[in-house]
């Protein structure tokens, strides 16, 4: 016997009234019983993103909705500047190059947030640049990306900005309209606590002029279906029927807690995830701007991160993540994201001190577990 937990930055753990609900019988989409469901999944939506736009469901994974950003946007031969500081930045990169769209690109060093006025500079000195690609929070890094000041620079532009909110939505603070925000995307199995196969997608007046003039080709994505079907409470094909019926189950959960609480829910997890690896001798890989939803951590000279976290998993049942692509083996990265409580947290940490010490790091066993305690009790 074994039990599992899972602490990676997607998917994420699933709360029984989720799970249950996705056990009820399948209803029909083309019924006013399936209507009240998608319309209250959507108002649901339009409060996490703290949003008066449109917000579309797609049956995608959250990719799915950066593709559907891109080529409902931009035509082949339109420039856009992508920040990229990590794994995800370069997605928005390589879902343009498929289009034909030219991709500037600002390099962030990876564990480091974008300088809001590099972007202002690039924006200067080219102003065909039709848009800005970012990310909030970059989730191979965990880097959180300043978006309210990014916002404030894009805004007096022609350019629309558009934010990868994949895995900070419902996590962390991000103020669809009131940080300029033009397109927002996000998926279902990160801060909202369901099982992937969702991505949602906002779009801004400014995005929904700039895209009638859109060339790039596409069917399943156009957003042009969507909003006409919306427009009769429907969808253009058959939606994931269950995921929305949890959906709509997740989101009157995040509702009774409200936005703000949940917030510093996440941040008091993030304090003390990264209170007690620091108490593990351990290193951030990016202090100055890490995230609430996922903390990186270096690893340390003379261990194999790959092997911590395969023994983490395969002999205690406790999923954190590795590194990808440069940081394959260098850092380790504990999810604190969607349906995670205190305890969750300890266990993580309980789980990876025991590791550690088999693995002959040095520290004294339970120092991280006590600095979570501590930090929980703080701000209890
Ligand atoms: C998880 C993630 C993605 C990819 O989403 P999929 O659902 O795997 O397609 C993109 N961007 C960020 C920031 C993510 O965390």
């Amino acid at each position: 016997m074994r039990k599992n937990y899972l602490l990676t930055p997607g998917p994420t753990p699933l709360p029984p009234e989720v799970c249950l609900a996705m056990a009820r019988p399948i209803v029909h989409h083309r019924t006013p019983q399936f209507q009240v469901i998608l319309k209250e999944a959507t108002e649901g939506l339009k409060y996490v993103f703290q949003t008066k736009n449109d917000v579309y469901t797609l049956a995608s994974s959250g990719t799915g909705a950066m593709e559907a950003a891109v080529v409902n946007l931009l035509s082949p031969g339109d420039t856009v500047l992508v920040i990229q500081g990590g794994k995800f930045g370069e997605r928005w990169t390589e879902i343009c190059k498929s289009y034909c769209i030219n991709a500037e690109v600002i390099d962030v060093e990876w564990g480091k947030a974008v300088d809001p006025s590099e972007i202002q500079k690039r924006l200067k000195a080219n102003p065909k640049i039709k848009a800005v690609f970012t990310t909030l929070c970059e989730t191979s890094t965990g880097v959180v990306n300043d978006i309210e000041a990014i916002g404030k620079v894009v805004k007096d532009t022609e350019a629309v900005l558009v934010v990868d909110a994949i895995s900070g939505l419902g996590a962390i603070d991000l103020k669809t309209d009131a940080w300029f925000c033009d397109i927002v995307v996000s998926g279902s199995q990160k801060g909202l606590m369901l099982p992937p196969g969702l991505g949602f997608i906002s779009l801004s007046p400014k995005a929904e002029k700039l895209s009638e003039s859109s060339k790039c080709p596409k069917y399943y994505f156009s957003l042009k279906a969507a909003k006409k079907a919306w427009a009769q409470t429907d969808t253009p094909f058959t939606p994931a029927i269950t995921l929305i019926v949890a959906l709509s189950e997740a989101l009157k959960m995040v509702k009774e807690d409200g936005l703000e609480k949940i917030f510093l829910r996440h941040k008091k997890m993030a304090d003390a995830t990264r209170a007690a690896v620091k108490a593990l001798g351990l290193e951030l890989f990016a202090p100055s701007a890490s995230s609430d939803v996922v903390t990186a951590v270096k690893v340390p000279a003379g261990i194999d991160g790959e092997k911590l976290v395969k023994t983490m998993r395969d002999t205690y049942g406790v999923t954190i993540a590795g590194g990808q692509a440069e940081l394959r083996g260098r850092v380790i990265r504990v999810a604190h994201m969607g349906y995670i409580e205190e305890f969750d947290v300890i266990i993580g940490i309980s789980c990876l001190e025991k590791v550690l010490k088999q693995m002959g790091h040095k520290f004294e066993l339970g120092a991280g577990v006590k600095a979570a305690e501590e930090m929980f009790a703080r701000k209890a």
